[in-house]
């Protein structure tokens, strides 16, 4: 082709980056050890792994193929350097990620290249957008480990954190990882996915250069079944963090159910792309290019169903096609190709698997007239039209330069198609109308949503899912939580309740029994209260949709005193009960876009009429407890200045806008996260089951309670303070009963969004593992029992945060 032609038809010429400089370093570095306790080391097995670079199907390097004892070496220095890492100065901790953050911008050019050369993504991606995102959260988090002392009194680091990053965006995963746990003080152990190691020992190199202590971070690549399940299963791990697919995230939950392991998940996602009729197609256009064609597809948030209002559809998909003819698949150190390779055969296989599926469907296929190199493994960017919203194309996450497109008549049906998925990551807008657009954002079901642009990332705004895209974020101040610990917890003791039924306090023989027994009967002695009084005869009863019902069962289970003596009878609740208020919470989910001032009022209302009760409700807790009359007074104080507490956050605990580096602003709103289980604690029978109440309600979900299974009348008493209080039907259900087998019920239920859970560790491995079928968020107190009157712990902004999710709105302005 001469320049005349070129003139003539604006061809890209090709534009390569060099990779000598990577040729170089691979051939002088390999075969890679691993980055153990700051040093170089050969892996125990003595074998090394290929890593292949897919655009060429041919290995660049070989990486040490770790096993478990290389991850028992790797805990055992990360657990030493944890000593003195956790009590670094926090502007010590924030120089050394400084650092990182400066050798990272001082290699970019290197780390681009080899990204590209590991994972198959064009040069312009990793050059533009991955390296500098990856310094960016290094210096983010530098700025949160100067500030971690008066920003976020109270908490302390986690300990060792065990971390499984993805291929799709080795070093940024690496950063979103590294960055928030050394800057909360935590020392890390990180595989990198099998595909792409490379950028991470180059990371590897980076920590050594600037002088971090050994031990800080230390890296093992090898495979999944060696490296990554010896990791999760190590008892000298804390956390798990982990980016992947919903399959291995499930996997995780079960694994690390019970072990008081905190868990975060980053997963998968079926995200929308919706475009309503009045948005700037042209903008459109290359929004989807940058929404499902950016990194060849596989981006957990990728907006790989395009929703378009039916009046446009033709039109938005003629310009679509054409767009795609020009699209440039090839080299990905090229600088002119927009698509580059898919990271592994396998991984080309299953998304031909899937494409194959969507046509036997009887979806229509188009994909542009152009041939794909034929050497590594590339997709051409595919189009579904006339896909019907049940199909598996429309489902099922392909991670792979696939689109599938679906129509819509109203906002209404616009929202229900896009939350029409398991998943819940993000979303995009697209609207020149911008009330219909902020209308539309709260009602999705999305971690994020971006207005009018998609994929954008920052690390002051935090990122992940709902529902089966997992839950925790990374990045903003929300991510930080992911790696502390509140400083109490520490020290806190573990609860001596079991997880048996019946008579627990009543019936036991040991030591601790007959120290309750005698502390009973000297309170009664105090007290002038003798508990040989006739039981109150009550009907037993469950609150459900605001209404006081009868057990399914039919069956009443006996209250006990602390003697063991019968003092009255609730009813046994079954499945179905549970099935029933689920129901009821979810009819009741308009409680959520009710006034903050509504809810506040209602929760004061509910304290004044506490109040009028004040000696009924105490004389109820010395019932059930035995404690001192002085003791259940003060028991009923604190619940109800716990009432106003929640009351007066209702309308402050609000989000915040951040500013990245755009022109724009991010909403992060707090949103509740809608039908929340709880099993409430026994130690106090009311301010336990208020505590976890009231802040859920302040929030706008609804709540399905179990009370103290051991002391369940002090909540059952509450009824009638809640029918008298303006709360909607629905808002409260109490259901009583055995609280293990009901726990069990609700974790599993897939309608339940969050489960929280105080109670013995085996019921909390039970919540855990049980809520694994949904993936829904947990909260358990792994066995410890907490000081529900020390406002720390009993009323801390954890409560808060428990009880929303934050979800990102992204909105760009000017024209
Ligand atoms: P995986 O979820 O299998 O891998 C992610 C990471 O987890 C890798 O480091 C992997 O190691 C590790 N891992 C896998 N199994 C275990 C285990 N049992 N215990 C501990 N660690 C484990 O993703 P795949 O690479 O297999 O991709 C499959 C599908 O997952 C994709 O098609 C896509 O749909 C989805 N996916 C989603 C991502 C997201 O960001 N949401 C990212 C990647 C994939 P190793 O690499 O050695 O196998």
């Amino acid at each position: 082709m001469n320049v005349m032609e070129i003139f003539e038809t604006m061809e890209y010429g090709p534009a390569p980056e060099s990779p000598t400089t990577v040729l170089d370093w691979l051939k002088e570095r390999q075969p890679f050890g691993l980055f153990i306790n700051g040093r170089w080391v050969k892996p125990a097995s003595g074998k090394y792994l290929d890593t292949i670079n897919p655009s060429t199907s041919k290995p660049l390097a070989q990486v040490a193929a770790a096993n478990s004892k290389d991850v028992d070496a790797a805990v055992s220095a990360a657990r030493a350097a944890a000593e003195t890492w956790s009590k670094t100065p926090g502007h010590i901790r924030a120089r050394y990620l400084y650092a990182i953050a400066r050798h990272i911008q001082k290699h970019s050019r290197m780390l681009a290249v080899l990204e590209s050369m590991d994972n198959g993504k064009p040069i312009r991606e990793t050059r533009d957008l991955d390296i500098p995102l990856v310094a960016r959260h290094f210096y983010y988090h530098a700025g949160w480990a100067q500030l971690m002392a008066s920003e976020l009194p109270g908490y302390g680091p986690v300990g060792v954190v065990g971390q499984i990053i993805p291929w799709n965006f080795p070093l940024l995963m690496l950063a979103w990882k590294i960055a928030p746990a050394l800057a909360m003080g935590n020392t890390v152990v990180l595989k990198p996915a099998r595909y792409t190691p490379l950028t991470a020992l180059k990371f590897a190199e980076i920590v050594q250069e600037i002088g971090l202590p050994p031990g800080v971070v230390n890296i093992l690549t090898g495979e999944a079944s060696q490296v990554g399940d010896a990791l999760v299963r190590h008892p000298g791990v804390n956390k798990i963090a982990f980016t992947g697919s919903t399959d291995v995230g499930r996997t995780l939950r079960r694994a690390t159910a019970g072990s008081g392991k905190k868990l975060s998940l980053e997963l998968g996602g079926k995200s929308p792309f919706i475009v309503f009729d009045d948005a700037d197609l042209d903008s459109v256009v290359e929004g989807v290019v940058d929404a499902i064609w950016f990194n060849q597809g596989q981006v957990c948030c990728a907006g790989s169903r395009l929703l378009v209002q039916e009046d446009i559809a033709s039109r938005l998909i003629d310009k679509l096609r054409a767009r795609m003819e020009k699209l440039r698949i090839g080299d990905p150190l090229d600088k002119a190709v927009d698509i580059g390779a898919i990271v592994s055969s396998a991984q080309l296989n299953e998304i031909q698997r899937l494409v194959d599926q969507g046509v036997e469907e009887g979806a229509e296929i188009w994909q542009p007239s152009w041939a794909c190199p034929t050497e590594g493994y590339f997709f051409p960017p595919t189009l579904f039209t006339n896909v019907s919203p049940a199909t598996t194309i429309a489902q099922v996450e392909i991670f792979g330069p696939v689109l599938v497109s679906m129509t819509f008549r109203t906002p209404a049906e616009a929202v229900a198609l896009a939350n029409n998925t398991r998943y819940g990551l993000a979303a995009s807008v697209w609207s020149e109308n911008i009330n219909l657009a902020l209308d539309v954002a709260p009602k999705l079901k999305a971690g994020t949503v971006w207005v009018n642009c998609t994929n954008l990332f920052d690390a002051s705004s935090g990122f992940g899912g709902y529902h089966e895209s997992g839950f925790g974020r990374e990045g903003g101040k929300e991510g930080l939580y992911e790696y502390v610990r509140p400083a109490w917890e520490t020290s806190s003791p573990r609860t001596t309740e079991h997880s048996s039924n019946g008579p627990e306090q009543g019936a036991s023989t040991d030591q601790a029994g007959e120290d309750e027994e005698d502390h009973a009967a000297a309170s009664e002695r105090a007290n002038g209260y003798h508990l040989e009084l006739p039981a109150i005869d009550r009907t037993p009863k469950m609150f459900i949709n605001g209404k006081q019902v009868r057990p399914d069962s039919g069956y009443s289970r006996d209250v006990y005193d602390i003697r063991g003596r019968v003092i009255g009878q609730v009813g046994e609740g079954n499945r179905k009960d549970i099935r029933n208020a689920v129901e009821a919470a979810h009819a009741a989910g308009g409680w959520a876009t009710s006034t903050t001032h509504n809810r506040a009022q209602i929760l004061y209302y509910i304290a004044e009429n506490l109040s009028v009760r004040e000696t009924e409700f105490a004389r109820r807790i010395v019932q059930q407890t035995g404690r001192s009359d002085a003791d259940a007074a003060t028991e009923v104080q604190v619940t109800i200045s716990r009432l106003f507490t929640y009351a007066a956050w209702a309308d402050k605990y609000e989000g915040v806008v951040h500013r990245p580096p755009l022109r724009g602003v991010v909403l992060a709103m707090k949103e509740p996260i809608g039908v929340i289980g709880m099993a409430c604690p026994s130690e106090n029978p009311l301010l336990g089951f208020i505590s976890l109440v009231a802040p859920a309600i302040a929030m706008g979900n609804t709540v399905i309670a179990i009370p103290s299974q051991q002391s369940p009348l002090s909540a059952i008493d509450c009824y009638q303070v809640l029918e008298t209080s303006d709360l909607p039907a629905g808002v409260v259900n109490i259901v009583t009963g055995e609280r293990d087998t009901l726990s069990e019920v609700l974790s599993d239920h897939d309608d339940v969004e969050s489960m929280w859970y105080f109670g013995p560790a085996e019921g909390c491995k039970r919540v855990e593992l049980a809520s694994a079928g949904n993936m829904k968020r947990t909260w358990v107190n792994y066995g410890h029992s907490r000081d529900w009157l020390d406002p720390l712990q009993g009323e801390g902004e954890e409560l808060l945060r428990e009880s929303t999710h934050v979800k990102n709105i992204w909105v760009p302005y000017g024209e």
